[in-house]
C-alpha cells in the first residue's frame, strides 16, 4: 500500500498539517476497517516498491493526500458500469469533469498470462490499483482504476505483457514517478498499468562519449547520484521523483533547460517496445545521424499512446566546477520579465533563470519558514565551466583555476546587475556556498507543493504556457492582471529564460464557481499564449487535462451523449487552434498505423473528435 511511502515524503517544516494528516489518515483506516470485512491491510509497504519516494525529500499536496483518505473510506466500485457504453470520450472535460471512459473486460486468461510473465507479481490489490489509477500531483480522476498492475523486471517482460494485452485487446497504461501533472497516469478504460520502478539499471556508462544508456524506470535524481563520482551530471530537473522513462515520454524540461536544451535535445536513442511487443531501437549511439526518420523524437513526448520506452541513451554534461546563485526583486513583475528578455539578449550563457511572483515567494516563505522579500523576484544561476579549456591548457594550478572561474562567474553576474539596475531591481543578492545554493534550488524545485501550505484544504489547476522569448513581459503582464483580480489564490512561476510560464491556481474543489473561475484563468491564459504564436504546454504535456476539443463538436457529441456542456467554455480548443486539424489528423494515422487496437494508453492526447 503507497499511503506510507505518500506520508515519507512529507517534510518537517509541515510538523502541524502532518499531524492532521495523519491523523485523518489513520482515522480513516480504522473507518474503513471497522465497516470492511475481507479487505487487505492497508498499511503495508507496496510490495513491490517499498522505496518508490527515497530521493524525494519532498513535501506534498496535502489536500490530494486528504481526498486519497476520504476514498477509502468507502472503495468505489472498480468501474462504472453505466459508463461503459461511452468508450472513446475519455478526457473530454478533464478540468471539470472526471475523465469519462469505458471499462474494457480484463479476461481470467489474460491475468494467468500475466502472472507467467511477471513470476507471480500481478498485484489486483485494490490500494495498489487505487495508489496507481489517482495522480499524485494533480487533481485529475477517472472513472476507473487499472485493473492490474504489473511490474516488470525486463523489457524481455515487458514485451510479452503488451503482446498478451494485444492479444485480449485491453488498455495499457505505462507509469513512471507519477509527477505528471495533467492525468497523464489515469486508466479511464482500467487495464493493466505498466509500472517501471524495479527496471532501474544503469546498462552501461561512457564517460569518454559523456553517455549513459539507462533502463527507462530510472530517477534523474538517482541517476545523478550515480554519475557524480564521475564528474558528470543529466542536466533535465523535472518533478523530484520522476523517472527517465516519463521524462521521455513527457518531453520534459526544467529549470536547466535554457542552457541545456529539453528532453528532445539530450536523448540520443531510445529502445521501445510497440503495441504489438515488438522492440525498436530508434538510434545508433552516435551523437548525430542522418539515418531516415527520427524515431526517437517521434515516441519522446508521445506519453505512452505509442509504446513502452524499456531503454534510454542520454547525453551527459560536466559537472560546473564553479557556480554563483543571485537573486533580485523588482517593483513589478513586468520588470522582472523584462530582465529575462535582456539578459537572454545580452548573450550571458545563464544556465537559470527562473521568475516567481510575489504570491509565490509568499508561498515559499510560509511553506519554508523562510523570510525572503514578498516581491517579484528573479533567480539567476551562472556557471563557470566554460572556462575549463582555457585552464586545462594555460594552468594546472588549482589556485589559478578557481580565480579563472571566479572571475568568468563573476564578470557574468556584474554584467546582470547593470541589466537589474536599469529595471529597477534592487536586493541584488548572491549565494556561493554550496549548500545554500542547494536549498535555494531546492526550495524552487518545490515551489508547486509550497502552494499548498496557503490553502492545505485546496487543489490546483496548474497552466503551462511558452511563448517566443519575446512576448513574455507582455504575456506575464496580462496574464497578472486577470490572476490578481482574481477572488482565487493564483501563483506565478517561470522559467523565464525559456519563455515558459506557470500559473497555479488554488481552488476548493468542492465550490462550483471556484473551479469554473480556476479554468476560465487556464483558459485566459492559454488563448493569450496560443494569440502569441505560443504553445499550450511548454513542458508538462497533454496528458487530459489540455485535450480540449472543439467547441461546437463538443457539443453536439455532448449533446448525443446527454451530457451537461455549461461548464465549457467556447474557448475551449486548445490542441487544435495551436497545430491545426491536419496536424492532429497526421498524429492519429501515426497513432493508428502503431497501434491498430488503440491499447496504448488510450483516451489520451489526441482529442477523441480527430479523424481521418
Ligand atoms: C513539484 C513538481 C515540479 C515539476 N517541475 C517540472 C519542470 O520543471 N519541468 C517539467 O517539464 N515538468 C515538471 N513537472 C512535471 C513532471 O515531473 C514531468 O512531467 C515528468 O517528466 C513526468 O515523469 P514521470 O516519471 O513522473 O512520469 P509519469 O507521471 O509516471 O508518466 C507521465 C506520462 O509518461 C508515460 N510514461 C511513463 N513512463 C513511461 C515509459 N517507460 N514508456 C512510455 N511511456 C511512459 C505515462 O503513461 C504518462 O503518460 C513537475 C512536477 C512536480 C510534481
Amino acid at each position: 500500500m503507497a499511503f506510507i511511502s505518500w506520508l515519507s515524503r512529507l517534510r518537517s517544516s509541515y510538523s502541524k498539517t502532518i499531524t492532521d494528516l495523519r491523523t485523518s489518515f489513520f482515522h480513516h483506516l480504522r473507518t474503513r476497517g471497522a465497516s470492511t470485512t475481507a479487505i487487505t491491510p492497508p498499511y503495508h509497504f507496496s510490495k513491490q516498491n517499498p522505496f518508490r519516494f527515497t530521493c524525494s525529500n519532498s513535501i506534498v499536496p496535502v489536500t490530494l493526500a486528504g481526498s486519497l483518505a476520504i476514498h477509502f473510506q468507502s472503495p468505489p466500485p472498480l468501474c462504472d458500469a453505466s459508463l461503459d457504453s461511452l468508450s472513446g470520450i475519455g478526457g473530454i472535460g478533464s478540468a471539470e469533469f472526471v475523465v469519462k471512459g469505458s471499462h474494457k473486460h480484463v479476461p481470467q486468461e489474460l491475468i494467468e498470462e500475466l502472472k507467467a510473465i511477471c513470476q507471480d507479481d500481478p498485484s489486483i490489490d485494490y490500494d495498489e490499483r487505487y495508489f496507481h489509477g489517482k495522480p499524485q500531483n494533480s487533481f485529475h480522476k477517472a472513472v476507473n482504476i487499472p485493473d492490474v498492475v504489473v511490474f516488470p523486471r525486463s523489457e524481455e517482460e515487458v514485451s510479452n505483457i503488451v503482446k498478451s494485452c494485444d492479444k485480449h485487446k485491453v488498455p495499457i497504461v505505462p507509469y513512471g514517478g507519477a509527477t505528471s501533472i495533467e492525468g497523464h497516469t489515469l486508466s479511464p478504460h482500467g487495464g493493466v498499468c505498466i509500472d517501471m520502478s524495479l527496471m532501474k539499471n544503469v546498462k552501461a556508462l561512457h564517460v569518454e562519449d559523456m553517455d549513459v544508456v539507462v533502463e527507462s524506470g530510472i530517477g534523474w535524481m538517482e541517476l545523478n547520484e550515480y554519475l557524480e563520482p564521475h564528474g558528470l551530471f543529466f542536466p533535465l530537473d523535472p518533478g523530484p521523483g520522476a523517472t527517465i522513462g516519463g521524462m521521455c515520454a513527457t518531453r520534459c524540461s526544467g529549470s536547466l533547460a535554457v542552457r541545456y536544451g529539453t528532453m528532445r535535445d539530450n536523448v540520443i536513442s531510445l529502445k521501445v517496445v510497440l503495441p504489438n511487443g515488438d522492440v525498436v531501437k530508434t538510434a545508433s549511439r552516435a551523437r548525430k545521424s542522418a539515418a531516415g526518420y527520427d524515431l526517437t523524437r517521434l515516441v519522446i513526448g508521445s506519453e505512452g499512446t505509442l509504446g513502452v520506452i524499456t531503454e534510454v541513451t542520454l547525453r551527459l554534461q560536466k559537472i560546473p566546477q564553479h557556480s554563483v546563485v543571485a537573486m533580485c526583486n523588482f517593483p513589478t513583475i513586468k520588470d522582472a520579465a523584462d530582465v529575462s528578455i535582456a539578459t537572454m539578449l545580452s548573450g550571458l550563457q545563464v544556465s537559470r533563470l527562473e521568475l516567481m511572483d510575489e504570491v509565490q515567494v509568499r508561498a515559499v516563505n510560509v511553506a519554508n519558514d523562510k523570510n525572503l522579500p514578498e516581491l517579484p523576484t528573479l533567480m539567476f544561476e551562472f556557471i563557470g565551466t566554460d572556462v575549463d579549456i582555457l585552464c586545462e591548457r594555460f594552468t594546472s594550478a588549482s589556485n589559478a583555476k578557481n580565480k579563472l572561474y571566479e572571475a568568468y562567474v563573476r564578470e557574468q553576474t556584474l554584467i546582470v546587475q547593470k541589466i537589474i539596475s536599469e529595471h529597477r531591481g534592487s536586493d541584488f543578492v548572491f549565494a556561493e556556498d554550496p549548500e545554500a545554493k542547494k536549498e535555494l534550488w531546492k526550495i524552487r524545485k518545490e515551489a508547486l507543493w509550497a502552494c499548498f501550505a496557503m490553502e492545505p484544504e485546496y487543489e490546483a489547476m496548474i497552466s503551462d504556457v511558452c511563448v517566443p522569448l519575446s512576448r513574455l513581459a507582455e504575456l506575464i503582464s496580462c496574464s497578472k492582471k486577470e490572476l490578481d483580480a482574481s477572488p482565487l489564490v493564483c501563483t506565478v512561476i517561470a522559467h523565464a529564460g525559456d519563455g515558459n510560464f506557470h500559473t497555479v491556481i488554488l481552488f476548493d474543489p468542492n465550490q462550483e464557481d471556484q473551479k469554473r473561475e480556476a479554468e476560465r484563468l487556464n483558459n485566459f491564459m492559454v488563448h493569450t499564449a496560443l494569440s502569441m504564436e505560443g504553445t499550450c504546454t511548454g513542458e508538462h504535456g497533454v496528458g487530459t487535462g489540455k485535450m480540449k476539443v472543439s467547441y461546437p463538436l463538443f457539443e453536439s457529441a455532448m449533446h448525443f451523449m446527454k451530457f451537461d456542456t455549461c461548464s465549457f467554455g467556447a474557448l475551449a480548443i486548445y490542441l487544435e487552434k495551436e497545430l491545426g486539424i491536419e496536424a492532429l489528423k497526421t498524429m492519429k494515422r501515426i497513432k493508428n498505423a502503431l497501434d491498430p487496437n488503440n491499447i496504448m494508453n488510450p483516451g489520451k492526447l489526441i482529442p477523441p473528435h480527430v479523424c481521418f
